[in-house]
């Protein structure tokens, strides 16, 4: 699957007994550079505010000046962040401006902040700030949200407080960490629980930490203690770690997570880990086209998400399965930023296409998901053009027909090949012989929990104004008016 991109990353931790925690933030966020490469940062807190932000990959950092940057400094408190740009200008300027975490200095209060997901109802909120007199330079939605806190900080009275205001206020998707100007590190987590952050406690080594994804703690050597519940705000000092229920709302955890942006040894709430899940949702999909699945010659997985539910394709038809796409590990180019030409050279660069093996051979095609569908579009030309007698496409994650406006890079209806076309129209579109969904009560049961997000595929959002933009951004659709730029501000003001 391609032109769908991560979102963000965050990591937080503090060490109790003074150890230095620098390196834990560099490798966690090593850990979580597929949720977001377009830029990253790190701030430490040692006598004030240290904040280092780069662009690209971290590693690309290391090399660049985050070693320099790091030189003789020493910290027990930080956070990290990992960036793909859902909001804001994408000039280099301005990524570099946009980058998390951002300090926020307003009314005798200092806070530096750092989150994953999107803010819904972000103009009413800046227009908001700016009424009061606050100045906002960036483009992202962070600054907003800093400044929010801030504000309701200082009029609530407390962190705590001030955190449940913000909950109150807020409409979207937001796993946020903060350090705060005496030394504290917080987190906490949208009503729904949108975006996941988990947490860990190392007694013996006095460390507290938060990330987006357990990897994050494997790679640290880390054990994987809980996650913050949705609505729920954590506040770590240097006594230890208190908990704070702050909204009740139904948990609606973004299903996406499972299929397409955690990485494979992530865990979440239901304690599998991602790539079993994803096995199980192959063997799902061979089970409800077993028709189709007992014609094909061989199964193809597209690279990477696709892999492991090709296996479990593979382990409940018997079919044989092959590598046949192969991806250049190395070639980093973004396909989003392309034009269409350039996009169909991209392709045959990043990807190597085994077609001698395919030839008069009927091919299972397992992708984790469809979302522009312009990709698949592509490989599907070149396998019919190598001689594939027929090419089925398997699609782990049901049927998108929605834009997300939780973080996600899939923003409007009309640029979803879901949205208002049936399945054979689709196959047709993509040049396929046929295309097969995941159903959504099996994508349910393969993951084995309810209490998801499936707005993109079912139209039904978990918070009041995404559902109400979606009502008339659809209209607009129908109407075949396209809308510039992001719905959120487009359609927001
Ligand atoms: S709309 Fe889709 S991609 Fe967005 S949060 Fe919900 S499940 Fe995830």
């Amino acid at each position: 699957m391609n032109g769908v991109h991560e979102h963000c990353g965050v990591f937080a931790i503090m060490s109790l007994k003074e150890e230095n925690i620098i390196p834990y933030i560099y490798w966690a966020l090593l850990s979580l550079n597929h949720r977001g490469q377009q830029s990253h940062g790190i701030l430490v807190y040692r006598d004030g505010f240290k904040l280092f932000k780069g662009l690209g990959l971290v590693e690309d950092s290391r090399l660049k000046g985050l070693g320099d940057w790091v030189d003789g400094l020493s910290s027990n408190l930080g956070i990290g962040h990992v960036r793909y740009a859902t909001s804001g200008n994408l000039s280099r300027e301005q990524l570099l401006e946009d980058a998390q975490p951002q300090v926020i200095n307003a009314r005798e209060r200092k806070i530096g902040i750092a989150y994953n997901g999107n803010i819904v109802n972000v103009v009413r909120l800046r227009q908001s700030l700016l009424s009061k007199g606050f100045e906002l330079r960036g483009t992202s939605d962070t600054e907003v949200l800093a400044y929010l806190l801030l504000d309701a900080i200082r009029s609530e009275g407390c962190l705590v407080e001030g955190i449940r205001y913000v909950m109150g206020e807020v409409d979207g998707a937001y796993s946020v960490v903060g350090i705060t100007d005496d030394g504290m590190f917080f987190a906490f987590r949208d009503p729904h629980g949108i975006r996941p952050l988990a947490y860990s406690i190392e007694e013996t080594r006095g460390l507290i930490a938060v990330a987006s994804e357990s990897v994050a703690f494997n790679v640290n050597g880390l054990p994987l203690s809980g996650f913050v519940r949705p609505g729920e705000a954590i506040v770590v000092d240097s006594s230890g770690m208190e908990r704070y229920r702050l909204a009740n709302s139904n948990s609606a955890f973004c299903a996406f997570e499972y299929a397409y942006f955690a990485r494979p040894d992530s865990k979440f709430e239901d304690g599998c880990y991602v790539f079993e899940i994803r096995r199980e949702l192959g063997r799902r999909l061979a089970i409800r086209y077993s028709e189709i699945a007992s014609r094909v010659d061989v199964i193809v997985p597209v690279p990477q998400t696709a892999i492991d539910a090709a296996y479990g394709f593979h382990e409940e038809s018997g079919k044989p399965i092959a590598p046949l796409i192969v991806r250049h590990r190395y070639v980093r180019h973004r396909a989003f930023i392309m034009s269409p030409e350039e996009r169909s050279l991209i392709l045959s660069k990043k990807y190597n296409i085994l077609l001698d093996r395919l030839r008069g051979l009927r091919v299972a095609l397992i992708d984790d998901s469809i979302v522009r569908g312009d990709t698949l579009r592509r490989l599907v030309r070149i396998l019919k053009g190598a001689g594939t007698k027929e090419v089925h496409i398997f699609s782990t994650f049901p049927k998108i027909t929605s834009p997300c406006f939780y973080g996600i890079d899939m923003a409007t209806f009309d640029e979803l090949v879901g949205f208002n076309r049936d399945t054979e129209e689709i196959a047709e579109l993509l040049g396929a012989d046929s295309v097969n969904y995941q159903t959504i009560s099996d994508y349910c049961k393969a993951v084995g929990r309810n209490d998801l997000c499936l707005a993109c595929v079912t139209g039904k959002y978990p918070t009041r104004y995404a559902q109400d933009l979606a009502r008339r951004a659809r209209r607009e659709a129908l109407l075949g008016h396209k809308i510039r730029g992001r719905i959120v501000e487009t359609l927001g003001r």
